[in-house]
């Protein structure tokens, strides 16, 4: 039986055991997969005794991404480029570092029908989901992607480190109004996952803004929820980019991609 667990903090109401649990049924491989609780503090002891312990790849989510791409002794060169690792890979006693959440970000945006080139894309968020999907946005083509934090000098931070080679990022301030239409919200902040509110641009919702929230929950996300009482139809929440991000972690640590058909329609219900 080969051993994966995700690990983060909150963990309790991760659905990454039950979708890994479905990919190796679908494909007949023997694994067990667990969340298990670590806080920033406890990282290194616990990820030692987890690999001491067998398991051969832990998928990390917030709030440890960065300490991940920090642990790992081999990153790969998207991992190494966005400074965050979701995927943790133990091959020959060596950790190798990988991050899906970019791909897995695509490929549930083009499921759902969203259009990137030429879009005007605001993003909440300078964390390590932020620091992961911005490669993948601004290799679409986007007219502009605006990237607005609660802690400004990190998001100018990563605005800076892109600005040279896509001018269409830019700084917005999380608190003022934005100075266009926008296209596309996407949250990648963790006050819904965290119960607390989020500042963000008053006027960031118009007639045909359509809304990507990286959170998930069992009902709709707190993101979601103010988007649609300010008159958006459009909203779609992370549990897509979950399946997708899983999948391709998954193809990582066993050689295969899995089929993903039906799965996000079977959690959600
Ligand atoms: P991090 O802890 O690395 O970053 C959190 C970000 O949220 C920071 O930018 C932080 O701002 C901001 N933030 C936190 N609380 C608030 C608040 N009350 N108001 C405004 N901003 C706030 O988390 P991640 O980037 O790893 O994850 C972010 C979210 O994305 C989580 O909800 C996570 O579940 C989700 N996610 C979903 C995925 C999926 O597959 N669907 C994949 C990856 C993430 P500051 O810098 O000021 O602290």
């Amino acid at each position: 039986m080969k051993k994966f667990a995700v690990i983060g903090s909150p963990i309790k109401h991760s659905l990454s055991p039950q979708i890994h649990t479905l990919f190796g049924k679908r494909l007949g491989i023997q694994i067990s997969y667990e969340a298990i609780e670590v806080k920033r503090a406890e990282f290194k002891a616990k990820v030692d005794k987890l690999l001491n312990d067998g398991y051969l790849g832990l998928n990390v989510t917030l709030p440890l991404k960065e300490m991940a791409f920090q642990y790992s002794d081999i990153n790969s060169e998207e991992a190494t480029f966005t400074e965050s690792v979701n995927t943790l890979n133990i091959k020959n006693s060596s950790v190798f570092g990988e991050t899906t959440d970019g791909q897995g970000l695509l490929l549930d945006l083009k499921d759902k029908g969203f259009r990137l080139e030429g879009s005007r894309v605001v993003l909440l968020g300078s964390g390590g989901s932020a620091k992961s999907i911005i490669p993948s946005l601004l290799s679409n083509n986007l007219k502009s992607l605006s990237v607005a934090n609660r802690t400004q000098n990190k998001a100018e931070v990563l605005v800076n480190k892109y600005k040279d080679t896509s001018p269409e990022i830019g700084l917005i301030e999380v608190d003022k109004p934005v100075d266009s239409e926008v296209d596309i919200v996407i949250n990648a902040t963790s006050a819904g996952t965290l119960k607390q509110s989020l500042t963000m641009p008053p006027n960031i919702f118009g007639p045909t803004t359509r809304v990507y929230d990286l959170s998930y929950s069992k009902d709709i996300t707190p993101f979601n929820l103010l988007a649609q009482k300010a008159g958006i139809k459009d909203t779609y929440d992370g549990l897509g980019m979950l399946v997708n991000q899983a999948a391709l972690s998954f193809e990582i640590w066993n050689e295969i991609r899995p089929d993903i058909e039906g799965i996000e329609g079977k959690l959600r219900s």
